[in-house]
């Protein structure tokens, strides 16, 4: 929850815009300002004041405890022209709550947590829990002295300018140890405890049992990413209050799934009570991984806990970007995130000069001509299984006759795969030609080369019959050139001449072009392969130079009727 807290009308207008435009993640504290910043300091995760800096630092400085723990506080100013960052900038989320409540009331966010300000990584928003000197060596990495990163295995980090050897170390690892001066131990998502406990085990044993099977394995509690046990004990207090307390999911499975897991400490309580041998081993090693802590049992007499300790194999991040037609800023703020988070970059060498100056440096850069898009998409998987962060990028949608099906083909479930939509040709040339999509329509390929003419024909005489707005994507290119003529003729064969069609070269691009004509006065030449052309059905306009295609033909029936 975010607290808002104003003392002027000026403040309180701007307070009420937040208010109304995040209304379940917000809650407004009236009253003194004092008070109000206090209570909201206890109860919210997040703070956005409308006073000025000093009144807020006077008032939260006796309240500040752990920068882990503490809310983030963002401040605005009376003239709603900056939003700061005041503390918390990274684990409070008080520097993306400062660009968050900027972008919302067109202020400025300030921003001035040194990683942030350079565009490295803070180390404590790597997505892993994070001990040590965080400070220290995050000014290192800022500062170009040398830290060395020393991980177990791989796990997915962004690109971080680490360095073979260096008086300052990161360490990716679960194992227990206490962090040294110029050190940060970072905590994998490694651990899965599977845990077994008969009716009403008390959480207090079964936390026990865990931790301390834990501690004498020489494990972090912070590496634990979830506990697992069967289904019918999903609902058994101990356990849930146990899963509770480390802060991680429990996650169940089916007996008979469980029964089928070869463990080496099965045993007949469990198989005669929920019906699998073993709970604990079982749950802990169902999907993979290397048991560390066999099955124990907790020292209460009786004991009515017990657990198992698993290892899994890091998970890599594939994410699949659309980078949309050209222009920048169409391309979105959550694909440009996916960009900087990864450390691996696949794609074709064009799409990768169009962003390179949005990867962080160290990123490593696996880029390859036309046509080798098989290889492209084994490239990033492998990537991925190996524990990277990698993103796959296209032009577009990368799901639109681009990378997203060859690599998903590929990947199995051992990697974790995140899409990032983006603008496809077809809605770019729309967005110029007018409203061309304002009723149904379809997209097809012209390019035979990995689709057999026939198909194609026969997909556009199914669209030419349906009345479907079609979109030609890879229309024309010099040894193809009679596929558009072609296509178009099927149409005309159920469509006037006069049917409007938009021909749109480079949307958004610097030397973007287009022109509005028709199924009869198209000449193929205007098109190439940076071009999509959009042909119009039977109730498409030209209206002042725009295609417009009707909603629907029953209300403009009706409209036209009113209008008589
Ligand atoms: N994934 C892409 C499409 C790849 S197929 C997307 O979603 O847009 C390549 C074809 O897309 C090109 O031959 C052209 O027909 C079309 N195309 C891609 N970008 C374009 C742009 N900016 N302007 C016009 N057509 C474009």
């Amino acid at each position: 929850m975010i607290g808002l807290i104003s003392a002027t009308a000026a403040g309180a207008a701007a307070r009420d815009r937040l208010a109304a435009a995040w209304p379940d993640r917000t809650r407004v504290y009236d009253g003194p300002v004092g008070d109000a910043v206090r209570s909201a300091f206890a109860e919210c995760g997040q703070l956005v004041c409308f006073l000025a800096t000093g009144a807020v630092v006077r008032l939260i400085a006796p309240l500040l405890g752990e920068k882990t723990a503490d809310p983030g506080v963002v401040c605005v100013d009376e003239g709603g022209r900056f939003a700061v960052s005041l503390v918390g900038g990274h684990a409070g989320g008080a520097n993306e709550l400062a660009r968050e409540v900027a972008e919302l009331l067109a202020a400025q966010p300030v921003v001035t947590t040194a990683t942030d300000a350079v565009g490295l990584p803070g180390l404590d928003t790597l997505g892993f829990p994070v001990e040590g000197a965080v400070a220290a060596v995050s000014r290192a990495l800022l500062d170009g002295e040398p830290v060395a990163l020393r991980a177990d295995a791989a796990w997915p980090l962004p690109a971080l300018p680490f360095a073979a050897e260096g008086a300052y170390t990161v360490k990716l690892t679960d194992r227990a140890a206490e962090p040294g001066e110029r050190e940060v131990l970072l905590r994998p998502p490694s651990l899965v405890v599977g845990v077994g406990a008969s009716k009403g085990a008390p959480a207090d044993e079964v936390y026990a049992l865990v931790e301390g099977a834990l501690r004498d394995a020489g494990l972090s509690p912070r590496s634990v990413a979830e506990l697992a046990t069967v289904d019918a004990k999903a609902e058994e207090p101990g356990i849930v209050a146990a899963a509770a307390r480390f802060g991680v999911p429990l996650v169940t499975y089916a007996a008979e799934e469980l029964a089928r897991v070869p463990v080496p400490h099965p045993s007949k309580a469990p198989l005669a009570a929920v019906g699998t041998p073993s709970v604990a081993e079982a749950a802990a090693l169902l999907r993979g991984g290397e048991l560390l802590v066999p099955k124990t049992k907790s020292d209460a007499r009786p004991a009515m806990a017990t657990c198992a300790v698993v290892r899994r194999p890091p998970r890599g991040r594939l994410a699949v970007v659309g980078l949309g037609p050209g222009a920048r800023d169409l391309l979105t703020p959550r694909a440009g995130a996916e960009l900087r988070r990864a450390s691996v970059l696949v794609g074709l060498d064009q799409y990768v000069d169009q962003i390179r100056d949005l990867l962080r440096p160290g990123t490593r850069v696996l880029e390859s001509g036309l046509g080798a898009e098989e290889e492209r998409a084994r490239t990033a998987v492998a990537e991925a299984r190996a524990g990277h962060a990698v993103a796959l990028i296209g032009s577009g949608d990368a799901g639109v006759y681009a990378m997203a099906s060859p690599a998903l083909a590929e990947a199995s479930d051992d990697i974790d795969v995140i899409g990032v939509p983006g603008v496809t040709a077809a809605l770019a040339a729309g967005a110029v030609l007018g409203a061309p999509l304002g009723h149904d329509h379809v997209s097809i390929s012209l390019s035979d080369l990995h689709t057999p003419w026939e198909v194609i024909e026969r997909r556009v005489r199914a669209a030419a019959e349906a009345d479907l707005v079609v979109t030609f994507y890879n229309p024309r290119s010099r040894g193809r050139d009679w596929q558009l003529p072609k296509a178009l003729s099927i149409l005309a064969g159920h469509r006037e001449p006069t049917t409007p069609v938009g021909v749109v070269r480079n949307a958004s691009r610097p030397d973007e072009s287009s022109r509005v004509t028709t199924l009869g006065g198209l000449d193929p030449a205007w098109v190439d392969m940076m071009t999509v052309v959009t042909v119009g059905n039977t109730a498409t306009r030209n209206v002042a130079g725009r295609m417009v295609t009707p909603r629907g033909y029953r209300w403009q029936e009706s409209a036209s009727k009113e209008a008589e």
